[in-house]
């Protein structure tokens, strides 16, 4: 079955998870969606390869890294990494994983005076 990816219509707004994009597997009779599952706002069937979709971000060491760490749930790892190799290419969706594995780590900028 082919995976399809779908993006946020309107990419601020929305939540985290059509903002960026996702992948879903679909079988080709099934009808495109047309609401995030999450969120329910608009969305739209992004029509490229999965592969080409983070525009200008090859997959990099790092990210295979990053992944890695993610998937056994060292979130403070994970962060610590995209932040440091956020900060080396300037990559702004490196920086956004890493504040969000900062968050699933624990750590709260909101009250970062501790
Ligand atoms: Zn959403």
């Amino acid at each position: 079955m082919p995976t399809y990816v779908y993006r946020a219509v309107d990419s601020k707004k929305g939540c985290t998870h059509c903002r960026r994009g996702f992948e879903i597997i679909q079988r080709m009779a099934e009808s495109p969606l047309s609401l995030c599952p999450q969120c329910n706002h608009p969305i739209s069937r992004v029509l490229f390869a999965p592969s080409v979709v983070v525009k200008g971000s090859p997959v990099t060491e790092t990210d295979r890294k990053i992944k890695e760490y993610e998937k056994e749930g060292k979130w403070s790892h994970a962060a610590e990494l995209a932040d440091k190799e956020a900060e080396k290419t300037k990559r702004q969706d490196l920086k956004t994983r890493a504040l969000e594995n900062y968050k699933k780590a624990g750590y709260n900028f909101d009250k970062y005076d501790t």
